[in-house]
Formats: C-alpha cells, structure tokens, sequence
C-alpha cells in the first residue's frame, strides 16, 4: 500500500484544504491512505481513522518540540507546543504511539538535525515533499525512513510517500489498518518514496526564479535524485 504520511489540513494555521479534500486529491493520485498531522493540533478528535472517498485517512499530530517537529500517530491524543522531544518519545512510547522526526535534516529550522538519531523516535522522516535540501541529504543519512508531501494544499499531496509491501489496502476494519501501518513503520518494513510535481516544484521556487532574473542570484537549491 501506497500512504502519504505527512499531510496538513485546514486545522493548521498554514495550510489551507479540508481532510476531504486532501483525502480525494489522494485518490487521484493512486495513494490508498494519508495521514493527517496538524500542527500542535489535530483534525478530528480522538483521532480515530476514518474511510474518505475510498482512502483511509489517518489522523496524529506534528508536535512543535522545544528542538523540533515531531509527529505522533496512535494515540489521538494532543500535546503542549515547547514540550521537550526526548520526553515527547517517552510519553507516547508508553502511550503505545509512535513518533516520527520530521525533516529532521531540514535547514529551514524546527529539525532535530544530530539529535535526531537520539531522540530514539521509532522513525525518521526521510524524504519530505516540500523541503529538497533535507530530503537530498536523507537520501545518505537515513537507510529507511517514512515519505511524506508535508502538503500544505491538496495539489502538493503525493509528492513524497510510503510504501509498505507487507500490507494489502483493506477498508474492512479501520482501526486494525492503522495498528497495521503504525507497526510497519516501527518495523521499518517501509520505503520511502519522493516524486515531487514539476508544478509544485515551479511554484515553491518561483519566487526564488524571479529572484534570480531581477538580480541574477542564485539561491541554495541541490535537485533531488528521481524516485
Ligand atoms: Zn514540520
Ligand atoms: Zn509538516
């Protein structure tokens, strides 16, 4: 099965499209399942799992810790902005949670950068959608990782993803789809998957193009490898 494990919907200040809409820009794109991860919040409480347009929709959180973005899937729960992320790994460990570091190499900040080996998280983020420079450098520094957009809007769904070949989409039992997904990851059966749109790619550095024919500067940008 094919999951985008990085997706942010309207509840995040920053982001702009409702679950549904994010959950049917999944299925155009041929993904069977996204989670959900507002930030320091989540879309539906209790998070519990939910079948939208045919794609299973898993909801945690990305956990703004006093070092950097965490997610936390599997125990529908919420937790405090700041919060240290060694404790953060801790609680939801034995919360029967898991926790992924977000781009953890990324160098717009909010990454854990050499903390994140340490933190003991039960997986790494290795490549993320919206951030080339982390994702390059993940490419050596992390063997097996999750894939996720960090979609912001529905068009940016699928630019990175998971695939975990152990499991077969089926919509017979919600929850035990997640506890299958979430015990793949802490297994590390997953491959991460990263095929950023031309079309998102033109937008995030549009600016940046326009930057460089006013002044002919030219910003830091390493392109990713293909798949
Ligand atoms: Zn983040
Ligand atoms: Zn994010």
């Amino acid at each position: 099965m094919k999951i985008d494990f990085h997706v942010h919907s309207n509840h995040s200040v920053d982001a702009l499209d409702t679950v549904e809409s994010l959950a049917l820009a999944a299925r155009k794109k041929g993904l069977d399942a996204i989670a959900v991860c507002d930030h320091d919040t989540m879309a539906r409480k209790g998070g519990r799992p939910q079948l939208i347009g045919g794609v299973l929709v898993l909801f945690g959180t990305e956990v703004s810790t006093a070092q950097g973005h965490v997610q936390v899937f599997g125990t529908g729960k919420t937790y405090k902005k700041g919060i240290d992320a060694f404790k953060l790994v801790e609680k939801v460990k034995s919360e029967g949670g898991i926790t992924i570091v977000a781009h953890p190499y990324s160098r717009r900040g909010h990454a854990l950068h050499e903390l994140a080996p340490q933190v003991g998280a039960t997986a790494l983020e290795k490549f993320n959608g919206r951030d080339f420079v982390h994702s390059w450098r993940a490419r050596r520094l992390i063997a097996v990782g999750t894939g996720g957009s960090d979609a912001h809007v529905a068009a940016e769904v699928g630019n990175a993803w998971t695939e975990i070949e152990t499991i077969k989409p089926s919509h017979k039992n919600l929850a035990s789809a997640e506890a299958d997904i979430l015990s793949a990851v802490a297994k590390g059966q997953i491959t991460a998957r990263y095929r950023p749109s031309l079309a998102s790619i033109a937008s995030r550095y549009a600016q940046k193009l326009g930057r460089f024919i006013r002044t002919g500067k030219v910003g830091m940008y390493a392109p990713p490898n293909k798949g």
